[in-house]
């Protein structure tokens, strides 16, 4: 595929997410997409460095969560950013969302940053910590309508991250791809320790996707309890769900 003809499927994919996407938002993946590339020459943020990929497998693979979560208001957290997936993308296309960014990697918060100040935008942070233990701090403890974590660790470890940021009420949109089977399983008996129950499992049909993508969609029915998340070596020997 042609690079302008990549790029006009990926206009005419995002505007099956949300009709009103405008000219300057485009600009600013493409600004993003430039970066992106430049500072992976020096730091390896990302596996994906063809510009099409990079448009199609990052941006349109991020912004599928808006298929199933649209609100028009959000505080919303991305653990395990990386160089900025899913967060960026849902930032650039709802600029009224609240969006936290949490990355364990120090390189990958300096990128995370600049890409902040580069593209101007507002309400948006990028913090540096691990899920597990900022989960802990009050000022971040249940606070959240959406969280999502992509490509990070796998259901019940991501569901523990998780469900101790969501505000009860709120909603976990997980990504995930290929067999999946006991690995559900497994997400549907961790979150039933930690307050959460799937509410659904949707297909991404969108273009240049089409690899078995699916985003599961948990909801936070009731407060997470205090002891999640445990620590690092505790998922890791111990992980909820265990069959
Ligand atoms: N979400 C991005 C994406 O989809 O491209 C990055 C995926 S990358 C494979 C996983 C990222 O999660 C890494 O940058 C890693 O540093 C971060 N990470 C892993 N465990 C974490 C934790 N417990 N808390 C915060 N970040 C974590």
């Amino acid at each position: 595929m042609s690079q302008e003809d990549a790029l006009d499927l990926f206009r005419q994919s995002l505007r099956q997410l949300d009709p009103a996407v405008s000219d300057q938002q485009l600009q600013l993946f493409l600004r993003y997409r430039q970066e992106l590339i430049e500072w992976n020459e020096r730091f390896n943020l990302t596996s994906i460095t063809d510009p099409v990929d990079i448009l199609f497998k990052h941006f349109l693979d991020s912004a599928s969560i808006l298929a199933v979560y649209d609100r028009p208001q959000a505080r919303a957290l991305d653990i395990g950013a990386g160089a900025g997936f899913p967060g960026f993308p849902l930032k650039i296309l709802r600029p009224q969302w609240k969006v936290v960014l949490l990355e364990a990697t120090g390189k990958k918060v300096t990128f995370l940053r600049h890409m902040i100040g580069m593209l101007e935008l507002q309400n948006i942070e990028a913090v540096q910590g691990r899920a597990e233990e900022l989960a802990h701090q009050r000022v971040y403890r249940a606070s959240f309508d959406l969280v999502t974590a992509r490509a990070v660790a796998s259901l019940p470890v991501l569901l523990e991250y998780a469900a101790p940021f969501c505000r009860v009420g709120g909603q976990i949109i997980l990504p995930k791809k290929g067999d999946l089977t006991e690995e559900l399983a497994q997400g549907k008996l961790a979150a039933r320790q930690l307050g959460a129950v799937l509410r659904a499992d949707q297909a991404i049909t969108l273009p240049e996707l089409e690899d078995g993508r699916r985003l599961f969609v948990w909801e936070q029915v009731k407060k997470c309890p205090e002891t999640f998340p445990r620590s690092g070596s505790a998922m890791t020997k111990k992980p909820l769900g265990g069959l």
